[in-house]
């Protein structure tokens, strides 16, 4: 925790000077303070990309300060691909400007919604197509490239003529990508740095997979994949992923509703108040119009325990809420299971909203 506050207020420290700096940049840039040349507007783009750099390396400090403190969560939802990209274009143009590299856009007219952490996507693009950028020389080519995988997942690739990366460090790459439980950044791999572990745990918090290809001299793919917005799809890869890496082996099953006569405003605020309280390990998933489920590594002697910490939790906010208590919501226990039993129970509530089968064991909590 206390180191956590450290890396919290040094990040802090650094953000607001690099804050000034860029504004200022951008003030010169658009003439504000009287015209400039051309060869000064492209002394003041590194400025700007090195600052940018900087920002990225905050961020990356901060989201590895909360991986190994356990308090990076994941709010997961329906998005669109296409979207995420979007909004980081305009920096990854900026860089591949400074470094004169030409950028590329490569989408198919049809994309299938993802289900992931929207901002956590948006971390992944940037670090992965910085470094593309970086270890491409002048002249050279980046695309950014999305396709649909198989019938469950969406691929986004990251491509670049560059340096490319030798064999020996290629496969220490793979073999990293290819471990679930990566979140070891001081285990001093020569082939990670702490951009690339970062990117593979935010990518497994979305449920997806990193890759690499390479040829030394020619140049990198770095990509990764996203579920597509399917209940079962989402639950099916959650559930290995937890087999993964959770160690405890109990999983309960939660339905959260809100009352029918509550506006969806309402829906959406016991949304984030679940979607803060819950652990990264735990899924939350919308279900039907007024409900919502939870899926949470529990045994059922835990799940109580579960529920008294969220209804301090609920309480404490509400205290302090200006805008009045948090909308009414219903917390019941539906199912208990131990991690390795057959899935298809809990899939079956998700696919087919069928809460009120006998499979189920009804527990009011
Ligand atoms: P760093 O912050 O050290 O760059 P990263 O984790 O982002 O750490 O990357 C680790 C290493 O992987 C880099 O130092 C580089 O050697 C290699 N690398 C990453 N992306 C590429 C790429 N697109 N082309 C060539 N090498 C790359």
């Amino acid at each position: 925790k206390t180191a956590q506050r450290f890396v919290e207020n040094v990040s802090h420290d650094f953000r607001s000077p690099l804050t000034v700096i860029m504004e200022y940049a951008a003030l010169i840039s658009d003439e504000i303070a009287g015209p400039i040349n051309s060869e000064q507007r492209n002394l003041l783009g590194i400025i700007d990309d090195r600052a940018a750099d900087l920002n990225n390396m905050v961020d990356d400090m901060l989201d590895a300060s909360k991986l190994e403190s356990g308090m990076l969560g994941a709010s997961r939802s329906r998005a669109s691909i296409r979207e995420i990209i979007d909004r980081t274009l305009a920096s990854i143009e900026r860089k591949a400007e400074v470094r004169e590299v030409n950028l590329h856009v490569d989408f198919p007219e049809i994309v299938p919604p993802v289900f992931c952490d929207e901002e956590k996507v948006e971390r992944v693009m940037i670090n992965l197509a910085s470094n593309a950028i970086k270890f491409t020389p002048h002249g050279g080519n980046v695309t950014l490239r999305v396709r649909r995988s198989g019938v469950d997942e969406v691929l986004v690739d990251v491509e670049d003529d560059g340096i490319g990366i030798p064999k020996a460090k290629l496969d220490e790459i793979s073999e990293r990508f290819s471990q679930v439980k990566s979140w070891n950044v001081g285990c001093g791999s020569k082939g990670f740095g702490l951009g690339l572990s970062i990117a593979q745990e935010l990518v497994n918090i979305n449920l997806g997979q990193m890759h690499v290809e390479s040829e030394d001299g020619k140049g990198s793919t770095f990509g990764f994949t996203l579920p597509i917005d399917d209940p079962e799809v989402v639950t099916r890869k959650f559930l290995n992923r937890l087999r993964a890496v959770e160690s405890a082996p109990f999983l309960s099953l939660f339905q959260v509703q809100v009352p029918a006569y509550a506006a969806p405003s309402d829906a959406d605020e016991v949304r984030q108040f679940l979607t803060y309280f819950l652990r990264q390990n735990d899924l939350l998933l919308p279900h039907q119009a007024d409900s919502m489920l939870m899926l949470v590594s529990a045994s059922t002697m835990q799940m109580h325990t579960f529920l008294e910490r969220l209804a301090d939790e609920r309480e404490r906010l509400n205290r302090n809420r200006p805008r009045g208590p948090l909308p009414e919501f219903d917390v019941q226990c539906i199912h208990s299971q131990p991690l390795d039993a057959d899935d298809e129970v809990i899939i079956s509530a998700v696919r087919w909203n069928s809460l009120e089968s006998e499979e189920l064991t009804h527990a009011t909590c």
